[in-house]
């Protein structure tokens, strides 16, 4: 069996796939716009595609599936999603449409589908940034602006009034002109939604798609209060602690939200937010959940239900009995045709804390990683900043300092070991020089 990984990053969720795969005995191929970035054993038969040149990289997978034929095909980050859906109509493998896949990555279209499945939506209003704040007043304060194009909370504005939507549509526009993102060549990266901002909790939905039905995962809560100027992701914590006719209500969006968008088949990320009205969903992504903070997620044979008898375990490869799988091995398993409701999540609670940029600087080091691994229910502590790197925090910035990870029997725990893992490190983050010299002049 042979799988095609398509990802914009390698280092971890490379490795973790690579494991996976060895276990699963399936051969893994990537293809990438990274392929000098990637170790061995892989670098050598990765595929080099450009994420923007969808044709050019459809056409690179097609050829090598001629050479070797794939049995599965997943995407990992947004931008591969649409490339990937291609390429599987092409090969005659089932997966999300492209049209889904499309829409999933634009946040007026994928509103627009929303609101025409009558789930609950804010006012939006879509422009360029040079149009304007007038242009974007109708959506009534306070509201939240983003590029439309965009992941991971880049460039997202809370404004309260027209002075701060001037600023941030400044902001936005010269985000939008910097040299990563032209780099990407996407069309709609000219453009920003204006959104009503949205009150109440939020919560993350990890899901997978069967052949058009949609098996969720899990629900994290994510417990630090989302209500801007700027959206940092921070604690992810599951089984949620809400309220059961919170989550089946949740699930129910969610579920109404993937088929607004035409998704099928493969990995669903989604983000919702709760109130008094209802459950708003901010995005169903054909993807799944990003790099690091997979490895809070750990899945076990599922619970036969009532009547069901022992048929779900048998269905089961001998390989996995009796031990945990990783997301990445359960992505594998069905990208290679396995139905993922024969897994579930473990029953223990788990947690990953991305641990926010807290000043933008030179990142000279932390301290206190040993207390902070030394709390009680944590599982691990990592720095992913590299010594001397620039570290830009959001609006601008994309990256976090690093992961904090707990496992315990009850979410609040898990919670509680994150906040105080955190708590022990100290981060030495240096003034860059670049805004040493613009401040003095
Ligand atoms: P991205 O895909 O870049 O993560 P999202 O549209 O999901 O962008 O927004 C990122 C975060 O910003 C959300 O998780 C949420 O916390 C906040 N956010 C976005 N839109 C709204 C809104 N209309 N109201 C309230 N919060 C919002």
């Amino acid at each position: 069996m042979r799988v095609l990984l398509l990802a914009t990053t390698t280092g971890y969720q490379t490795r973790a796939f690579g494991e996976a795969a060895e276990r699963l005995g399936v051969d893994l191929v990537f293809a990438t716009d990274r392929c000098d970035m990637l170790e061995d054993p892989w670098q050598d038969q990765a595929l080099a595609i450009r994420f923007y040149d969808e044709a050019g990289s459809v056409a690179t997978i097609l050829e090598a599936a001629q050479r070797t034929p794939f049995n599965g095909i997943i995407a990992v980050g947004d931008r591969p999603t649409v490339i990937a859906s291609r390429a599987m109509k092409a090969l005659g493998l089932v997966g999300h449409p492209r049209s889904a896949a499309a829409l999933a990555r634009n946040k007026r279209a994928a509103r627009e589908h929303f609101k025409a499945a009558g789930l609950p939506t804010p006012a939006f209003v879509e422009g360029t940034p040079a149009d304007g704040p007038d242009h974007f007043l109708s959506v009534g304060f306070p509201m939240v602006v983003k590029p439309l194009a965009l992941s991971g909370s880049r460039g997202v504005i809370r404004v309260n009034d027209e002075t701060e939507l001037a600023g941030a549509l400044s902001r936005i526009q010269r985000l939008l002109a910097s040299a990563d993102i032209q780099a990407e060549r996407h069309e709609a990266h000219k453009l920003v939604l204006a959104e009503h901002f949205i009150e109440g909790r939020e919560f993350a939905v990890e899901a997978l798609m069967n052949r058009g039905t949609l098996d969720v995962l899990t629900i994290f809560d994510k417990p630090d209060p989302l209500d801007g100027p700027f959206f940092e992701e921070t604690i992810y914590v599951t089984p949620s602690m809400a309220a059961s006719e919170t989550r089946a209500a949740i699930v129910r969006a969610i579920t109404d939200a993937a088929k607004a968008l035409g998704l099928y088949h493969g990995p669903v990320h989604a983000e919702c937010r709760v109130n008094s009205r209802g459950v708003f969903v901010l995005e169903v992504a054909a993807r799944p959940i990003g790099g690091l903070c997979a490895r809070a997620l750990r899945f076990v044979a599922r619970e036969p239900r009532l009547g069901e008898a022992a048929t779900v375990r048998e269905a089961q490869s001998p390989g996995a009995a009796g031990s945990a799988l990783s997301f990445e091995e359960l992505l594998l398993r069905h990208a290679l045709g396995e139905d993922s409701t024969l897994w579930q999540r473990e029953a223990m609670a788990s947690g990953v804390m991305m641990i926010p940029i807290p000043k933008g600087g030179i990142y000279r080091g932390v301290s206190g990683i040993d207390a902070a691994r030394a709390v009680a229910d944590i599982v691990d502590v990592r720095i992913t900043a590299k010594l001397d790197q620039l570290l830009l925090p959001l609006p601008e910035g994309a990256s976090y300092l690093g992961f904090i990870f707990a496992r315990a029997p009850r979410s609040g725990d898990v919670e509680l070991a994150l906040r105080t893992a955190h708590a022990r490190l100290t981060f030495t983050i240096a003034p860059e020089m670049r805004v040493l010299q613009s401040t003095h002049g």
